[in-house]
């Protein structure tokens, strides 16, 4: 970003040096003070080290100078995938086939969470068929070794801010996402209670892309996000960073306005297919811009904890 580097150029001047792209030099001599690398520079000119994500010109400077910068999520430390679909939606693999996909990535557990009847071109599943995709998971369980299929669905939210599904069967899965997909056009104060009033209900864990925009397609829908994420923390309700690359949902934008009020984010790919899981990684690159640390992103959690820490 390019106010980035006119203040490092500034604070490079107070310091008596000159930053260009081929280093840091006394202003002088001329001589070389650090040269190519980079985290050199930045020491030189008294900050820690700010990673290329960060440098937005957003406060990094600052808090680099102050040490306040996070240590940002990384790869390594997401354990499952919180959001992705199978055969039994319309996805076009089975439960297995996706759970083998994610294992061969590095991960713990995935939660298969296929869509609720309402949304009819996503195939979604009555409730006497989520009954039967229970004893699905339960028999893939048995069959993988380390490695956790956890039940899910991703629920419509409907207009009036209730679910596609009765209470009594949410309680039987373990992760519950309530997702948007129907009606996008109400006014604000409208849009914002929907989701509200699905974020009050005690077996929902987490909202998926959260403000549903479709990159060069349609903006997201007209909500109120300060209101979101206050009764996302009232509510314990985790928000999605939804990583399908024609959403990339929230945006990192949102993401650092979730840290900062201490939501909990939770990293989904909405794989449909076993080669999307991959996206994991898009995930965790817009974590890193909106400055999630590890402790911030549900799915660094092992699954048992993951479970603990989801309860309302
Ligand atoms: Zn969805
Ligand atoms: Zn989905």
């Amino acid at each position: 970003n390019k106010m980035h580097n006119i203040k490092l150029r500034q604070i490079a001047i107070k310091k008596g040096f000159k930053l260009s792209e081929y280093g840091l030099f006394y202003k002088k001599t001329g001589k070389q003070v650090a040269g190519s690398d980079e985290k050199q520079i930045y020491k030189k000119l008294g900050l820690d080290y700010i990673p290329p994500e960060l440098r937005e010109d957003t406060g990094e400077i600052q808090a680099a100078q102050s040490h306040k910068l996070p240590k940002l999520v990384e790869l390594k430390d997401i354990k499952g995938d919180l959001h992705c679909h199978s055969k039994w939606s319309d996805g076009d693999n089975t439960i297995e086939e996706m759970a083998v996909a994610a294992k061969k990535l590095g991960l713990k557990y995935i939660a298969v969470t296929d869509h609720s009847p309402k949304l009819k071109i996503g195939h979604g599943l009555s409730e006497s068929d989520v009954i039967k995709k229970l004893t699905e998971i339960k028999k893939v369980n048995k069959k993988l070794k380390n490695f956790r299929v956890l039940s899910g669905t991703e629920v419509d939210i409907l207009k009036d801010g209730s679910l596609d599904y009765s209470d009594s069967l949410l309680k039987k899965i373990d992760i519950v996402v309530a997702s948007v997909h129907s009606s996008f056009k109400m006014p604000r104060n409208k849009m914002t209670e929907r989701i509200i009033k699905a974020m009050e209900n005690k077996y929902v864990h987490i909202i998926g892309h959260p403000t549903g925009r479709i990159l060069k397609e349609r903006n997201g829908y007209d909500i109120d996000f300060e209101k979101i994420i206050e009764a996302a923390k009232d509510t314990n309700t985790a928000l999605e960073i939804n990583c399908t690359p024609t959403r990339m949902d929230l945006d990192p934008a949102y993401i650092r306005k979730a840290v900062e009020n201490k939501v909990k984010l939770s990293i989904g790919t909405d794989a449909h297919n076993a080669s999307e899981i991959r996206f994991i990684s898009l995930g965790v690159a817009m974590a890193r811009k909106g400055w999630c640390r590890k402790g911030d992103i549900l799915n660094s959690l092992d699954a048992e904890k993951l479970l603990k820490a989801i309860k309302k």
